[in-house]
């Protein structure tokens, strides 16, 4: 493989700020072998990015983030090479999708009633079919001049325990692996050890997605702690899983760099090899 491996980015069909197009663009002059465009809750991109690719040697790798709930937490799934148009994950991405619109919406009229802030303006900031999230309406509050910039908004008015938070639909880990696996992909848990401060899932839950069809974990992710690096090596060891590394990518949204994180390419042809659902595009 020439060039890096990054398997988590954003685009504009999600919480990134680039459209696929400028993501494909960003990723050539990043110098960047293979990437994943793995939106929210999504495939839009996925034939933009193909597109985008076409004639440059780039390998777009087409993936999703899928949103999944552990009880209170918010556990995020890299899905990779599944079938789009797979029934279940078509009608589970769109309820999940419509949750996260009525779940916004709901989120701006509480702050609506402290700030200057509509539902419009939220709008404005996505397009048609976007999967919505707290990153649009921070950018909504920063075009309002309420907060200097995205960073801000997660850390008072859109922190969770900022007042104004809610949670939104989605399926268990364990439904979505099975989901994943079933329209052929290949689920890796996402930056399993951000932060540190509880811990969402115990070691036998991962151990139980993993007799599932869980292919990986994403250790090296700049949100993971240092303590939990070593605590996820030890579980990919015991449970057999592969180990991955990624920018998440948002554009200008967050400070993550392509290739600040990479997988190796041993890593990205087990996966490949795993792949039932669909291929990777040869740019
Ligand atoms: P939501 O999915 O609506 O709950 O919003 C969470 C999303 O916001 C995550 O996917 C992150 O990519 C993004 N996010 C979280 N913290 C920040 C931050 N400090 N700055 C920019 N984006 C963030
Ligand atoms: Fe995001
Ligand atoms: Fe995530
Ligand atoms: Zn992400």
């Amino acid at each position: 493989m020439p060039g890096p491996i990054d398997l988590h980015t954003h685009s504009s069909v999600s919480d990134g700020t680039e459209t696929p197009t400028q993501l494909i663009e960003a990723a050539l002059e990043s110098g960047l072998g293979a990437v994943a465009i793995t939106d929210h809750d999504s495939t839009a991109g996925w034939s933009e990015a193909f597109a985008a690719a076409s004639g440059t040697g780039l390998m777009v790798i087409p993936g999703m983030e899928l949103s999944t709930n552990y009880g209170p937490a918010s556990v995020h799934m890299l899905a990779y090479l599944f079938d789009a148009l797979d029934g279940g994950i078509v009608a589970e991405t769109a309820r999940i999708r419509d949750g996260r619109m009525h779940r916004a919406e709901s989120i701006v009229a509480k702050i609506a009633e402290d700030y200057d802030l509509s539902w419009d303006d939220v709008l404005a900031e996505s397009s048609d079919g976007t999967t919505l999230g707290r990153p649009h309406i921070a950018d909504a509050l920063v075009r309002k001049g309420i907060v200097p910039n995205r960073s801000a908004a997660f850390e008072s008015i859109l922190h969770w325990r900022g007042g104004y938070y809610e949670k939104y639909y989605a399926p268990s880990p364990l439904e979505g692996v099975r989901m994943i696996v079933r329209a052929g992909g290949v689920p890796v848990l996402a930056h399993p050890a951000t932060y540190g401060k509880y811990r969402p899932m115990d070691d036998s839950v991962i151990g139980q997605l993993a007799d599932e069809g869980l292919f990986g974990l994403e250790v090296r992710h700049r949100d993971n702690t240092e303590d939990g690096k070593l605590r996820l090596l030890k579980l990919a060891k015991k449970f057999g899983l592969e180990v991955t590394g990624a920018s998440d990518y948002h554009g200008d949204g967050k400070p993550n760099r392509l290739a600040e994180n990479t997988t190796e390419p041993e890593v990205l042809e087990k996966l490949l090899a795993r792949a039932t659902g669909s291929t990777p595009y040869l740019g």
